[in-house]
């Protein structure tokens, strides 16, 4: 089956995401566990992480289908010792956060070289940082996020991707979510069935399905290869419907969760169910 959900708002408390997922008849959610745009956070409380359980049992969606997303402040290929270890405790703290809410997955962009080490270095850094926080944590994987490669963000050739896992020592919790956006704006062609083929081929050979655990589908604003990110909602953008039809129809995004974060989400019901709708049956 196909687990179609988009990044809901976690405001008024956690446990309000599940409800507002259900709100959108959504089979799979994103939510930010704490606010994304500060570095600290209080503790979640008993009751809110009761209340979360609760909510995500009574709306039917079971923790494989919940994404959570980390704060953007967080660069874990950071050049600089002091500012990568606030990001390393950020990052540990958001993965003891999802153990908390009972949890199984962390989504997070991998991080930028600020144009002072390498690239290479850079991925070498993020995938210390992966190890350094697995060690001391149990049950959740590290999902990295492919980047359109805006500024110095690192994580936008499968080749990069491919670089962390190589060097992340649990290899069987890490993972990666592809962002359609982020996807074709990297320079990676997803416009016709033909070439998504290509690119999921590519995708396959350099990383591997094995490692794909959800995705992010959002239109595209900008132009292939522009290094933008900068989402729009489904149909409206350069990309168009033949990658989402393509991506509905493969046994390949099977069971895991495809994530709307598009622009508008007053659109969100209407896109869940167009999406359900390109499934070509028979
Ligand atoms: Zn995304
Ligand atoms: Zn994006």
């Amino acid at each position: 089956m196909k687990r179609v959900g988009a990044h809901v708002s976690a405001s008024g408390g956690v446990e309000n995401a599940p409800l507002n997922a259900r709100k959108i008849s959504a089979r799979a959610f994103a939510l930010f566990t704490k606010n994304q745009r500060q570095w600290r956070a209080k503790p979640l409380s008993q009751e809110s992480i009761s209340a979360f359980k609760a909510n995500l049992e009574k709306v039917g969606i079971a923790p494989r289908y919940v994404l959570p997303h980390d704060s953007y402040l967080i660069n874990l290929g950071h050049p600089e010792t002091e500012a990568l270890q606030k990001s390393r405790d950020a990052f540990l703290d958001e993965m003891q956060r999802c153990e908390q809410l009972g949890l199984q997955m962390l989504n997070f962009h991998p991080g930028s070289h600020l144009k002072k080490i390498a690239e290479d270095e850079s991925l070498a850094t993020v995938a210390d940082s992966i190890n350094w926080t697995l060690r001391q944590t149990r049950d959740v994987t590290a999902v990295i996020e492919n980047t359109a490669g805006q500024g110095t963000n690192l994580g936008y050739r499968f080749e990069h991707l491919k670089a962390i896992i190589e060097q992340v020592e649990e290899k069987e919790r890490v993972g990666v979510c592809l962002d359609t956006c982020h996807t074709f704006t990297a320079g990676y062609d997803l416009r016709t069935e033909a070439v998504c083929e290509t690119t999921f081929r590519e995708f396959d050979r350099i990383v591997g399905f094995e490692y794909l655990c959800g995705m992010h589908l959002n239109d595209s604003k900008p132009d292939l290869g522009s290094r933008v990110d900068r989402h729009e909602s489904l149909g409206k953008g350069k990309l168009g419907w033949s990658v989402f039809r393509y991506i509905m129809n493969d046994d390949r995004f099977e069971e895991i969760p495809l994530i709307l974060e598009t622009v508008d989400d007053t659109l969100w019901p209407g896109e869940i169910q167009q999406l359900y709708a390109l499934v070509e049956t028979g």
